[in-house]
């Protein structure tokens, strides 16, 4: 039975991203517009102490936006961090409240992980149209209910892997080596809801923006990334 879940999902996902069927399903948006030279930096799991403030910081100095893909239980436990990013123009998107694989989820379980952060958010006056899963999983259950919530799907091209452990000179260098216009990078200010060191994410985003920037590369939220 799973597999026939599997791999109807898999058809749907196609004719979703590929032929554009955005009738009953979202949007699965995985890069910008790839003749133009802007990318995103997204960040997941925050907010968290440290971390996030020091991304921001960076950012801050590179008078760069980027976008922050929040759990609802970081927002109740971080609020002024939230009302930071806030005050520093990213944008805000919504990666659930408890960080669970929402693969074989009953819907009313993912509409409350989708919901409960969307009110969190609320309270900040901010409404978000962008949707992240856990993990970047799903079946095509979630493009359903997110229509249902009008929000986007937002996965990624480039995975920094910074959950690997690996060094920032490494990280980087992956980063710098597969980037290309339109890119949406994949990065981590948070670890779930139990949180943890993300010091080389930190120190890959001060090796990366000069370069990348060098490189020729503009940066937005994804709400303002050129799509194709
Ligand atoms: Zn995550």
């Amino acid at each position: 039975m799973k597999l026939i879940i599997f791999i109807i999902t898999i058809v749907i996902l196609y004719l979703i991203y590929q032929k554009g069927w955005f009738t009953f399903f979202t949007k699965i948006i995985f890069r910008g517009n790839d003749s133009k030279k802007t990318i995103a930096l997204t960040f997941d799991d925050g907010p968290q102490p440290i971390y996030t403030e020091n991304i921001l910081n960076t950012l801050k100095e590179n008078k760069i936006t980027a976008t922050f893909f929040l759990l609802g239980a970081n927002i109740e436990k971080y609020p002024d961090l939230v009302k930071q990013i806030i005050s520093e123009n990213h944008e805000i998107g919504n990666h659930s409240y408890s960080h669970e694989k929402l693969f074989f989820k009953k819907p009313e379980f993912i509409k409350n992980e989708i919901r409960k952060t969307d009110e969190l958010l609320e309270s900040y006056k901010i409404e978000t149209k962008i949707f992240r899963p856990p993990f970047g999983f799903m079946l095509f259950l979630l493009p359903f209910i997110t229509k249902q919530f009008e929000k986007n799907i937002i996965l990624w091209n480039i995975n920094s892997k910074d959950y690997l452990g690996l060094s920032a000179k490494k990280i980087s260098g992956k980063i710098l080596k597969n980037v290309k216009a339109g890119s949406i990078i994949l990065m981590h200010d948070g670890r779930g809801i139990k949180g943890g060191n993300r010091s080389n994410t930190v120190e890959t985003l001060k090796i990366i923006i000069p370069k990348l920037k060098a490189m020729g590369y503009d940066f937005s939220t994804i709400s303002d990334l050129p799509l194709k």
